[in-house]
């Protein structure tokens, strides 16, 4: 068994080649691989500042820098999974709903293989299909969601499907467990107090940004790997949970967020979690003239890659 490599820089320069994530081979399908990235170039359920169809090509181009090796933590995802980049759900850009179909679809195809899909978004709307075909093939999951935002609002301008409604359709369609359901990092301006008292109604645990400012979030994360056990996990990363300062390029910017350590802490503390997918979502190039964000989107995603099971850790 040889595992594909990320082309490296002595290989061909970093700044050259066909943009793959991390630069690895392009697959055809999910068959035959433990972990795939899959792009979800969507914007059109986003209520403010668009941009995000453009997130994983943009993604996938920061992405050249990543080597294979974590030095933080020692892990080695390319030495025990077989990974590859399956390219774009060809989504519509014309029709949100029908462009949902579009992405549960696809999802029921890859899940027809034992991988864990690590997904280039695209708007929060994405991880809504995206559960409902990780729960078809898993059941109920629990759910690590990371963002400024709860998005468990009942519609949006009378749309029931919209980046900021995705967890309350999941949680009525019973798509995740509710009292294993984290929600982190959540922040800003609201129209009422009872915000985010709907998620806390169904039995979510709500840490605000508030909560996690000047600490290590490491024993907050302990606490919900004691609470989800062996259970399978789902996790939901949007890049908005950050700091403007570090991740400007994104849709809904909300002050007050956390650091880009913090970012890479949250996921890094989920290794030993059963998890059966993730993703970062609502990546903005054209709101990124560094890009940072991208690159930030890039590397917590490599940073999930590594706590799959089944990979390898190295002692540093
Ligand atoms: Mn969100
Ligand atoms: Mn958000």
């Amino acid at each position: 068994m040889t595992f594909n490599q990320p082309l490296g820089g002595n290989e061909m320069p970093r700044f050259g080649g066909i943009a793959t994530m991390m630069r690895l081979p392009e697959a055809e399908s999910a068959a035959g691989l433990d972990a795939c990235f899959v792009g979800v170039p969507l914007d059109i359920g986003a209520s403010n500042r668009s941009g995000t169809r453009m997130g994983p090509r943009s993604i996938r181009s920061e992405s050249c820098l990543l080597r294979p090796f974590n030095l933080a933590t020692g892990a080695a995802p390319f030495e025990s999974l077989q990974v590859a980049d399956i390219g774009d759900v060809a989504i519509n850009t014309f029709n949100l709903s029908d462009a949902v179909n579009r992405i549960k679809e696809a999802y029921n195809v890859i899940l027809k293989n034992d991988v864990v899909p690590l997904t280039l978004g695209g708007d929060h709307t994405i991880t809504y299909p995206v559960l409902q075909a990780i729960a078809a093939k898993h059941g109920p999951v629990a759910l690590i969601h990371i963002d400024a935002h709860a998005d468990v609002g009942d519609h949006m301008f009378g749309e029931r499907i919209a980046h900021g409604t995705t967890f309350r359709r999941a949680f009525e369609e019973g798509l995740i467990q509710p009292e294993l359901t984290f929600q982190i990092g959540l922040r800003g301006t609201g129209y009422s107090p009872d915000d985010f008292n709907w998620s806390r109604s169904k039995g979510f645990t709500v840490v605000p940004a508030d909560e996690c400012q000047g600490v290590s979030l490491a024993p907050l994360m302990q606490s919900i790997k004691e609470k989800i056990g062996e259970r399978k996990v789902y996790i939901s990363f949007d890049i908005d949970a950050l700091d403007p300062s570090v991740a400007p390029g994104t849709g809904t910017p909300e002050f007050g967020g956390l650091t880009a350590y913090q970012g890479q802490q949250l996921v890094r503390c989920c290794r030993g979690l059963n998890i059966v997918g993730a993703d970062v979502v609502e990546v903005s190039p054209p709101y990124d003239p560094s890009g940072n964000t991208s690159l930030m989107g890039a590397n917590l995603l490599y940073e999930m890659l590594c706590v799959l099971p089944g990979v390898k850790y190295h002692n540093v």
